[in-house]
């Protein structure tokens, strides 16, 4: 297997330029986010509250962390005070916590809405209808320290291109309708987080500019 380094340098090449890439480090050590660090990446993802926290402590302040992953109500407390982008937003609740921390640390915090595009059960995300009606609540103007700033979502895993293909594809066309029809000050989507390892380039194709992915770049995972 290629270095991490060289294989951020692969990635990266095969990107867009405008596509941020989210260096996933889930489950491994802080040494492999170095040397992701070292060549000079700054976004890292993880899904877990306490492994992030823990991670934060060992590493330098300059990075931007993604939490990517399911979050609980009683966790965002954690997080707050440093987290760069929340991916999982995935109830209203959580977005007034969200907020209820960002006013405590004196952050407005970035948040994409998870929304709800596999056909898989057991994924967490909000149906299209929900997400607009989200943007269109009275309430948002309340909710001064949150900023809404796209979507993210996971496509159906399959082999079936075609699939994964339109399942990116209504997720942008959401997004593009929430950019032309949300009138909130704190709604601002540029960010459409979807692509993972398996699935980036039909992502891209569909018009991601934030991408995923961990085992492309750290191997795989137990
Ligand atoms: C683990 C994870 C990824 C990265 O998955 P890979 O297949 O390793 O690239 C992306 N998004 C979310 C939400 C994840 O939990």
């Amino acid at each position: 297997m290629n270095s991490i380094k060289d294989q951020l340098q692969v990635l990266k090449d095969s990107l867009p330029e405008a596509c941020t890439l989210v260096a996933v480090s889930k489950t491994k050590p802080v040494e492999d986010i170095l040397q992701a660090y070292d060549s000079g990446h700054r976004n890292f993802g993880e899904n877990k509250v306490q492994e992030l926290v823990s991670k934060v402590e060992h590493l330098p302040h300059d990075i931007k962390w993604h939490m990517i992953g399911h979050l609980q109500r009683n966790k965002v407390k954690y997080i707050a005070p440093f987290v760069h982008l929340i991916h999982g937003v995935d109830t209203f609740k959580l977005l007034r916590e969200i907020n209820k921390q960002g006013l405590k640390v004196n952050r407005t915090i970035h948040c994409l809405l998870q929304v709800h595009i596999a056909s898989e059960e057991t994924k967490f995300g909000f149906s299209e209808e929900e997400v607009k009606s989200i943007v269109a609540d009275r309430e948002l103007d309340s909710l001064t320290n949150v900023k809404l700033v796209g979507l993210m979502g996971m496509a159906t895993n399959t082999s079936d291109e075609t699939k994964v293909s339109g399942e990116f594809r209504k997720l942008r066309e959401l997004y593009e309708w929430v950019q032309n029809k949300a009138t909130h000050s704190n709604v601002a989507f540029d960010t459409l987080s979807m692509g993972m390892s398996g699935d980036y380039k039909l992502a891209i194709k569909e018009g991601s500019n934030m991408v995923r992915i961990g085992s492309s770049i750290f191997g795989y995972r137990n």
